[in-house]
């Protein structure tokens, strides 16, 4: 039998969960382990949202590691290709190279109950067998593109937002924008002005607040570089800010009524003309999609060579693009800012439990992860930004480290329970994390703001969306309840006989 690679703990992917994850093992004295990342370098959805205009929406003093404090961000919202290179910049400083496997996209990953480990292949061909996996493929990983009838034959240039293609040169061109998510409005003001005639193809229009967003002084710099607990009292003021901001989208949607005032104002201080903004007013409270910041999208839009079509695209036709409300337009390149699969990731396919199903079949009726974590039947293994771990208003690597806390503390519980060992969370515990986090959904405006949004699944349930504060988060990931989970062994006397399941007390 072929020798496979051995290892405690597989990561899979590297972007800031998986480089947070990697950081985090070392820091708990454990250096074997691998990154399985599936393209050529790390940094997960800031290595491929390369399009014009891509920034974080969140202030990049809270969007970076708490272990890793940058005082040398440029602007107060970093664009792409700065985060990029911070996580650069964390997998040198961290030495997280030697572990790093690129080019390993995994195919399969699947639990062989009786040695105890998890068996993880790789399109290149390699196999590595870990006793853990840390998944951290991330939600916004896998591009959506909408079917549309006719595409197929389009003759110019189609892509996503996701997948930008550089070589497509957009000057001069007409161009179908598809979506007005976060990332298509930052892509419409970036190409407004090159394209000879721009037709936004708007199914349901977003809420957009001004972003202030500008230089970070010199000042500033050396003042975090030289006394960084100025840097960590920024950090914590902007997480502050946000915490607050909780309870109104989780309790009280109707305090949000002042927050649509201001997106309103910001709208019509740059469009002019009542009939586009009537086709730019949203319908539904604030809040229940994500709430976009920018201060360039009005003002592109006001332009001459840009039509809103408001509605959504249903078919191509050669070179035209057409609504469903049957309006056409002649482009030379369609863009698709139409988003991710986020509560169908194609990686649960690829996830085989002890049980021999996928996690995908296993989540057909929705995800569900014991504390955003762990999936029943799949023992051993965890997500990173699992489901019901998502944010409307603050930085993902608060919830990020949270998890890490609680992918510590597994690791150490492993240890002191010693010998070949697994943990599978309990249905039972996974049910009732799953029912209080539900029960709790049903006030916030994620579910009663009369919208739909990539928040919620198929069936309608907000999968996504962590419906308290990050402190809170924080407190119910710091330590692994071993109650919640079985504890499955190898015997002793290794035979032919298959693992056993061992009670823990509560
Ligand atoms: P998204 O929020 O899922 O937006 C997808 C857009 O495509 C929506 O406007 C959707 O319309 C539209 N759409 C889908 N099919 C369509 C069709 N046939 N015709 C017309 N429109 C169609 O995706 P995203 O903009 O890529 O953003 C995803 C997430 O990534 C964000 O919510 C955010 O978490 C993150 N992100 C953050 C930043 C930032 O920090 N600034 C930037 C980019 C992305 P409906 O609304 O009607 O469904």
């Amino acid at each position: 039998m072929a020798q496979h690679e051995h290892v405690r703990v597989a990561v899979i992917g590297s972007g800031f969960g998986g480089l947070g994850a990697a950081v985090r093992l070392r820091r708990e004295g454990i250096t074997d382990f691998v990154i399985l990342e599936r393209a050529g370098s790390v940094g997960g959805t800031w290595r491929d949202n390369s399009y014009p205009g891509c920034a974080c929406d969140v202030p990049s003093h809270l969007y970076s590691f708490s272990f890793a404090p940058n005082p040398e961000w440029p602007r107060t919202f970093s664009g792409q290709e700065h985060i990029r290179a911070y996580l650069e910049h964390v997998a040198d400083t961290f030495g997280l190279r030697p572990h790093l496997r690129l080019n390993h996209e995994v195919t399969m990953m699947r639990w062989d109950g009786d040695e105890l480990h998890w068996v993880i292949e790789s399109a290149n061909g390699s196999t590595v067998l870990a006793d853990v996996v840390v998944s951290a493929t991330g939600p916004l990983s896998d591009p959506k593109m909408p079917d549309i009838p006719g595409l197929a034959d389009f003759p110019g240039k189609v892509f996503h937002s996701a997948r930008w293609d550089h070589d497509a040169d957009l000057t001069g061109k007409r161009v179908a924008m598809i979506g007005t998510g976060a990332s298509a409005i930052q892509i419409v003001p970036s190409i407004q002005p090159k394209a000879a005639k721009l037709t936004l193809f708007q199914r349901t229009p977003p809420w957009v607040m001004p972003r202030m967003d500008r230089t970070i002084s010199g000042a500033e710099r050396w003042l975090h570089r030289t006394l960084p607990f100025t840097g960590t009292a920024r950090r914590g003021l902007l997480w502050g800010i946000r915490e607050l901001q909780v309870s109104a989208f989780t309790k009280h949607p109707d305090q949000l009524g002042l927050v649509e005032r201001i997106a309103k104002s910001n709208m019509a201080r740059s469009i002019k003309d009542p009939v586009l903004r009537a086709k730019l007013t949203p319908s539904y409270r604030i809040g229940c999609k994500r709430i976009l910041l920018s201060s360039a999208y009005y003002p592109a839009l006001a332009r001459p060579n840009v039509d809103v079509v408001a509605s959504g695209l249903a078919e191509v036709r050669g070179s035209t693009v057409v609504a469903s409300d049957g309006t056409e337009a002649e482009v030379d390149a369609i863009v698709f800012g139409t988003g991710f699969h986020v509560t169908d990731m194609p990686i649960a396919e690829r996830v085989v439990g002890a049980e021999g199903g996928t996690l995908a079949e296993s989540w057909k009726g929705g995800m569900q992860a014991l504390r955003g974590a762990s999936a029943a039947g799949f023992p051993n293994w965890m997500t990173i930004i699992g489901p019901n771990t998502g944010l409307g208003n603050s930085s993902m690597i608060l919830m990020i480290e949270a998890q890490l806390n609680y992918m510590a503390d597994y690791l150490r519980q492993l240890d002191v329970l010693g010998g070949r060992v697994a943990l599978d969370a309990r249905p039972s515990a996974v049910g009732s994390w799953n029912r209080r986090v539900q029960e709790r959904m049903k006030r916030t405006v994620w579910n009663t703001g009369g919208c739909t949004s990539w928040y919620l699944d198929a069936n309608g349930r907000n999968t996504t969306v962590w419906p308290g504060t990050t402190a809170e988060f924080r407190k119910v990931t710091r330590t692994v309840d071993l109650s919640e989970y079985q504890v499955v062994r190898v015997p002793a006397q290794r035979d032919a006989r298959p693992a056993v399941a061992e009670e823990v007390a509560g």
